[in-house]
């Protein structure tokens, strides 16, 4: 095989994204184009030339990394007799180079079919490819954020269109309203594992249903259900079209769930009644519920649903009355707005939360569906999220836990024996350790923001205490929240022996004015005295940047007001790092902490669905910040600054310690697929 045809077999397998190697591969290839295109292989193999390709070390190293390519591609399943799995999501985080993804939810579905790859799985995932996935963002002078759409090009990206033996695209369509869709898809590789992004934007469809699949979370309702109309319909007419009969369905999140209504409809078609096709779905359909916000679930009108779901339901057996019924907690009230959630949780045999307290948040949310239940026997059950550590772990950490673990990376990083060495690493190889990736960060951070509009100019200490603050700027996850009280936040900063400094990043909805807000306020407090160099905002928040603030923190910041977290997977990206948690109780963080490997903010999230009036929340955010300044002041400062005669922290040092032995194991996405293999999708499943 040629350097070149090795290139592009690696380059169109997304292994490379977890890859270290093969990602500084593709950098040596053609550094400028490889950069340029957000860290794109295509990029740099249309930039190449044949003289650079000619390179005798280069082609040695296209050799090795194309060599463990092979192996990983052959290497046998690590689970026996799993289930084959389709798995439906509306986003996939998957490298920042492929913007499909809006937040959290998106990453979670790229780590687990990830994690899905690496165990050897027979899994098949199902999303959409959103050209204008989700925005591009940047800030102008006054910290306004503005949002742009740069195009992706599916033919200049990992992807192949799925053809037909005629070698045209396949298609099939899906009826939206009294108009009809035609989908075709576009196959990513992740090792093994297909990933089917559908799309509508091609010119077998009309202007106004091209644009379905561009954008996330964006147009009114309408275009919103006939998204997830072309998703779960669509997505499941593909499959069949390629012959795909997989032995299990999960949905992941509501938005996918018109699937289980065209499982139905293949039922009954073959002669089932409603009852048994109801029964059948269900035996086959497993579904994770993420949100606690209620404005998060989808809800659509009946007037609506009636209108776009007429031609749908001119193909099933079932009217459309019949198919409403599935989506309303009371399937004869016919003024309820239907619910996707409901319905997911109706045809589905087993149903999860994605952490112990967003598990029993969502009983407590659904209780209206079981009135013969009691809330604790409501069937959610929970599976904590976990991370995909290859994804997420910085080449130079990974060089580290390569001398200092004990197993392999590959097979044992999900067991708390592959951690356990790190118990006896000394105290100043740690801290040598965090310093550097610390170093590492603000680097990046000092460089990142001199090519921003907003005028900001870095000012970081490479000795001073890092936090890191990045997320979606939803209001409820209270960005701010360190600034309640100016003078006590600037006497930290300011503070001359013991300075703190932050890193935010993050993107508002447009339709966001308040998290908008946010992003401006935190830009006003930069400009001020006592905060300037110190408190900086990095533009257009997206894998890389979050691969960079997680890996170099000492400290990740997490404050959302509970129980709005419903999981969190950030926070579980440092621990390999040596980068601590500083948390709000709520999602994950409750299952994670010990007392000793971070911190905590405020008492534990009761994991009771009362949402606040805005009084209440007041409260709340006093009594938050409060214990915010009292931790940073009286613990988490005072132990970063007490150094022993080798300059080391101890104390802090004894933390970095337990949660690197600790945590990653535990919220590792391998243990979390394992997990919904065992208890989600092998039959027959106990009710969790
Ligand atoms: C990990 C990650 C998320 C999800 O983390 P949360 O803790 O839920 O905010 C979102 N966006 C990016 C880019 C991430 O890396």
């Amino acid at each position: 095989m040629t350097t070149t045809k090795k290139l592009e077999a690696i380059a169109n397998n997304l292994w490379w994204t977890w890859t270290p190697r093969a990602r500084t591969l593709f950098e040596q290839v053609h550094p400028e184009a490889f950069a340029a295109a957000g860290n794109s292989p295509h990029a740099a193999l249309r930039a190449v030339d044949e003289e650079r390709l000619a390179d005798p070390e280069l082609a040695g190293e296209v050799d090795a990394v194309y060599d463990a390519f092979k192996a990983y591609m052959e290497a046998p399943s690590e689970i026996s007799d799993a289930p084959e799995t389709a798995y439906f999501c509306m986003e996939y985080g998957l490298h920042e180079s492929m913007p499909l993804y809006s937040g959290g939810l998106g990453v979670l579905a790229g780590d687990h079919t990830k994690a899905a790859a690496d165990l050897g799985l027979p899994f098949t995932a199902v999303g959409m490819l959103l050209r204008e996935g989700y925005f591009h963002q940047s800030f102008d002078e006054n910290g306004n954020q503005q949002a742009n759409y740069p195009p992706l090009d599916p033919e200049k990206q990992p992807l192949s269109l799925v053809t037909n033996p005629d070698v045209e695209p396949l298609r099939v369509s899906v009826p939206l309203g009294d108009a009809t869709v035609q989908v075709q898809a576009w196959e990513a590789k992740l090792g093994h594992v297909s990933l089917y992004l559908l799309d509508t934007d091609h010119e077998g469809n009309p202007e106004s249903l091209r644009g379905l699949t561009r954008r996330l979370y964006q147009g009114g309702d309408r275009e919103r259900i006939r998204q997830e109309l072309v998703l779960g319909v669509g997505g499941l007419r593909l499959l069949r079209a390629l012959g795909n009969q997989p032995d299990v369905y999960h949905a992941n999140e509501g938005h996918c769930a018109f699937l289980m209504f065209e499982l139905m409809r293949e039922l009954m078609e073959t002669g089932h009644t409603q009852a048994e096709a109801e029964a059948a779905v269900r035996q086959e359909s497993v579904f994770t519920t993420h949100t606690p916000v209620p404005a998060g679930h989808d809800r659509f009108a009946p007037k609506l649903f009636d209108t776009e779901m007429a031609g749908y339901a001119s193909e099933h057996p079932l009217s459309v009355d019949d198919l409403a019924a599935y989506g309303r907690v009371n399937p004869d009230d016919d003024t309820e707005e239907f619910v996707m959630t409901v319905l997911g949780l109706n045809l589905s045999r087993a149903a999860n939360g994605v952490s112990k307290i967003n598990g029993r948040v969502a009983q407590q949310q659904w209780d209206d569906l079981y009135p013969d239940l009691e809330v604790d026997d409501v069937p959610i059950g929970s599976i904590t999220n976990g991370v995909h550590l290859p994804t997420w772990t910085a080449a130079p950490a990974r060089d580290f836990l390569a001398v200092h673990t004990d197993g392999d990376w590959a097979h044992e990083r999900h067991t708390p024996e592959f951690w356990a060495p790190l118990a006896e690493v000394d105290d100043a190889t740690l801290w040598a350790y965090r310093s550097k990736l610390r170093a590492r960060l603000l680097n990046y951070a000092t460089d990142h923001v001199a090519h921003q509009s907003l005028d900001m100019e870095a000012d970081l200490d490479p000795d001073a205490l890092t936090i890191g603050f990045a997320r979606r700027f939803a209001t409820y996850k209270r960005a701010p929240l360190i600034f309640t009280d100016l003078d006590r936040a600037r006497a930290l900063f300011a503070d001359a022996e013991r300075p703190i400094q932050i890193l935010f990043a993050g993107k508002a909805h447009p339709d966001d004015e308040a998290g908008q807000a946010f992003i401006r306020r935190i830009y006003e407090i930069s400009q001020q005295d006592g905060f300037r160099g110190r408190v900086l905002m990095l533009e257009n928040y997206n894998m890389e940047v979050g691969r960079m603030l997680v890996s170099g923190s000492d400290i990740w910041l997490n404050n959302p007001r509970r129980p709005m977290e419903a999981s969190g997977t950030s926070g579980q990206k440092v621990a390999a790092h040596g980068g601590l948690n500083l948390s709000v109780l709520d999602g994950w963080w409750p299952e994670g902490y010990t007392g000793t490997n971070g911190w905590a903010i405020g008492p534990e999230a009761t994991g009771v669905f009362a949402p606040r009036g805005p009084a209440g929340q007041k409260k709340e955010d006093a009594r938050d910040a409060e214990s915010l300044y009292t931790q940073l002041e009286t613990s988490v400062v005072p132990e970063f600054y007490t150094r022993n005669a080798e300059g080391v922290p101890k104390a802090w040092v004894n933390r970095m310690r337990e949660a690197m032995t600790e945590l990653p194991p535990a919220f590792s996405a391998k243990r979390m697929v394992i997990d919904y293999v065992n208890t989600m999708y092998r039959q027959p499943v106990e009710q969790v």
